[in-house]
């Protein structure tokens, strides 16, 4: 009698359990489910425009144990159809189909999934079918992978980076809000021909500019010393600044036969700094080292060693800035990162190797871009 009743408890525990969860995960599906089919079978879905969502990963798809978390939790944990299911308002803005690129803390996007993205981005660009793309990234290194998309795609379409800095399940999470603006940025006429975008907090943002200056804070975004392009007010885009570098298909970097970028590292400046980073750059088949040097990229002896080092065993060296902002000065016999930070220094090196490794020329890609 008395296993009977466990039976009976175990039996009801379980039905209230599920349907506690089954309600909500239903509710997820389905409200996806109606986004992409309301975007195909709404009247006015023929005018509104196709905006494909990529996800990567990060914060803005991550979850943790409480409302409350916000530090500690697991980035890159929801897929890409429960980030549009959060956010069914898309659907009165634009058409959106989603896809998973990966789905990884940004601190483990590799130049093979950096690869794999732009390549993707530029074959759903060339279809009639996409008007614009949204990337979905973790905030750490999403300034790298928006400066490399900004030089490589190949189309004015708008494309559009956007995170969150508090996971999906907290409280007053911003990855939603952020994923609208995205869209509603991607889908506007105004947005074409700005090279790539970057939206958090309201803001839009050139990839060349835009940094991440906080570890925690929800305002993480600053574009220091040049700027935005420009802001979103009750749902319209406003530009104000022009993009004054060249980007996307004014560029030369055409990804689509490459399999592997070459490696580049990066190397910090600091008071009684060895020289043996730079050896063991060079011995692990570095083919470009960009220095993280104080001030104006001034090199202490050691590291004036280390570079010359390297510049005699074929390396490239780039002379970058562990300040935060401003301009590396030219210097004769050294490439200036000009005011590029050593990480997107970095990205803009691997591309111009695929190119050349004519110091001049790869100066004036700095110059340029
Ligand atoms: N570590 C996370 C990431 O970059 C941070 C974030 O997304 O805010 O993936």
């Amino acid at each position: 009698m008395k296993k009977n009743y466990y039976f009976i408890t175990l039996i009801v525990a379980t039905i209230v359990a599920i349907s506690g969860f089954v309600p909500s995960f239903t509710a997820l599906a389905k409200d996806y489910t109606e986004t992409v089919e309301a975007s195909l079978n709404n009247e006015k879905s023929k005018e509104l425009p196709n905006i494909s969502i990529l996800a990567t990963g990060g914060t803005i798809a991550g979850t943790g144990s409480s409302t409350t978390q916000t530090t500690g939790y697991k980035s890159g944990d929801l897929a890409v159809e429960t980030l549009i299911a959060a956010v069914p308002e898309m659907k009165e803005i634009a058409n959106i189909t989603g896809e998973q690129i990966v789905n990884v803390d940004s601190t483990d996007i590799t130049n093979d999934i950096l690869l794999k993205l732009g390549k993707r981005v530029n074959e759903l660009l060339a279809s009639d079918d996409v008007d614009g793309i949204v990337i979905t990234h973790g905030t750490d290194t999403l300034e790298e992978t928006a400066y490399f998309l900004n030089l490589v795609v190949k189309s004015d379409k708008p494309v559009v980076l956007t995170a969150a800095m508090r996971p999906a399940t907290a409280m007053s999470a911003d990855g939603p809000f952020n994923l609208y603006n995205a869209v509603l940025l991607a889908s506007h006429e105004s947005s074409k021909g700005k090279g790539v975008l970057v939206t958090l907090n309201d803001r839009i943002a050139s990839p060349r500019n835009i940094t991440k200056i906080n570890t925690t804070a929800p305002d993480a975004f600053k574009s220091i010393e040049n700027g935005y392009l420009g802001a979103i007010i009750a749902g319209k885009p406003y530009y104000y600044n022009h993009v004054a570098r060249l980007h996307t298909t004014a560029t030369p970097f055409d990804i689509t036969n490459i399999e592997k970028l070459p490696q580049v590292d990066i190397i910090y400046g600091y008071q009684n700094n060895p020289t043996y980073m730079y050896k063991a750059a060079v011995e692990n088949g570095a083919e470009g080292i960009i220095v993280a040097a104080p001030g104006d990229g001034t090199l202490s002896s050691k590291s004036f060693e280390g570079v010359k080092y390297a510049m005699d065993n074929g390396v490239t060296v780039v002379l970058s800035s562990r300040v935060g902002s401003g301009t590396v000065s030219p210097k004769e016999g050294f490439i200036s990162s000009d005011s590029l930070n050593p990480q997107k220094a970095r990205i803009l090196l691997m591309l111009a190797l695929t190119v050349t490794n004519n110091p001049k020329e790869i100066q004036s890609f700095y110059d340029k871009y």
